[in-house]
């Protein structure tokens, strides 16, 4: 008998954890045909409210249900990777608790495994009811991605995906620090099939991730995954050494054919201001990479368990 994991970060989601346990009990016809064995991993990523409760109720009435819980918040990122880690699944499924990731996709997924991908893979086709600026500047990450690194990122992807052990596995062997699952995704390869569907809006509770959260997590998708801010110092310096060549060449010419009148003290100051912005502005680049470099040689865990049942 194979078996299923079923991965489930939650956070403050004490509304949504029985609701979600019975959205994917309606497959439970579906696991039994397939002969799946299931497990349900709740993540509880050091909630301050009943989240560690409701699961345990859960248990007690169907002991598939497994609790992992933090000793603080870690974020989603590590509470996907403990997950992962202490799955013991054939397959291994990856679900938001807000039902934002459909449950009932599940036996369509699976069927895209029995053709033989090692993965089922879901992205959004819209975002409908999330506000524009966020929307926005969520494409514009995208794009930029899709320049500035050769990991496939796919726009609106999601964190929901099936994937068989061996893709954990090697997701597994990536124990960095700073965990950017959807470029590791694309990383580690394997053969991923797309499944589109429209935005679901959150059943109950309300989002973990505000502007600034989604904007540093942004910074730290591309920290992870491309080397290319790295380069702008480089490039900078290579056209302003063209600029200050031309600029030398222009007033010596200009001085030996009339002469030197004292002058030119804003534009000095001008362009003093500018390049040493430019400079600061470099080594800030350069120092986001070495924080992240300090951050990564330390190895600290990834995330501390405080429960496990
Ligand atoms: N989540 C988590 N730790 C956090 C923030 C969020 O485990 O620090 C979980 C949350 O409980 C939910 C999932 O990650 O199951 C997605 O969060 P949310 O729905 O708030 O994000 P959104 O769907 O708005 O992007
Ligand atoms: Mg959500």
């Amino acid at each position: 008998m194979a078996v299923l994991s079923v991965i489930v970060p939650c956070y403050n989601e004490e509304e949504s954890v029985a609701d979600f346990y019975a959205e994917l009990m309606k497959n439970q016809d579906f696991f039994t045909e397939k002969e799946l064995e299931v497990e349900i991993l709740y993540v509880d990523d050091g909630s301050k409210d009943n989240t560690v409760a409701e699961v345990k109720k859960l248990r007690e009435t169907d002991r598939r249900v497994r609790l992992i819980s933090f000793s603080r918040n870690f974020g989603k990122e590590a509470g996907m990777f403990a997950g992962l880690e202490k799955s013991r699944g054939d397959y291994v499924v990856l679900m938001d608790v807000d039902l934002q990731d459909p449950p009932s996709l599940l036996p369509e997924m699976f069927s895209y495994m029995e053709q033989g991908f090692d993965s089922v893979a879901t992205r959004r086709v819209n975002r409908k009811g999330e506000p524009p600026i966020r929307s926005f500047f969520a494409r514009l990450f995208y794009r930029l991605m899709k320049r500035i690194s050769r990991t496939e990122i796919m726009d609106g992807a999601r964190d929901y995906r099936l994937m068989t052990r061996q893709m954990v596995d090697a997701i597994l062997q990536m124990q960095e620090y700073n965990r950017f699952t959807k470029g590791i995704y694309g990383w580690v390869g394997f053969q991923t099939k797309w499944l589109e569907y429209e935005n679901v809006e959150r059943a109950k509770g309300e989002t973990k991730w505000n502007f600034w959260k989604l904007l540093i997590y942004s910074l730290e998708g591309i920290t992870a995954f491309s080397t290319v801010p790295l380069s702008i110092a480089s490039v900078m310096g290579v056209l302003f050494c063209v600029f200050a060549f031309v600029l030398i060449i222009f007033i010596v010419v200009r001085t030996s054919i009339f002469g030197d009148p004292v002058s030119g003290w804003p534009s000095l100051v001008c362009i003093i201001s500018l390049v040493s912005g430019v400079q600061l502005f470099c080594m800030g680049i350069i120092g986001q990479y070495l924080a992240k470099t300090y951050l990564e040689v330390k190895r600290r865990p990834i995330y501390i368990v405080k429960e496990e049942l």
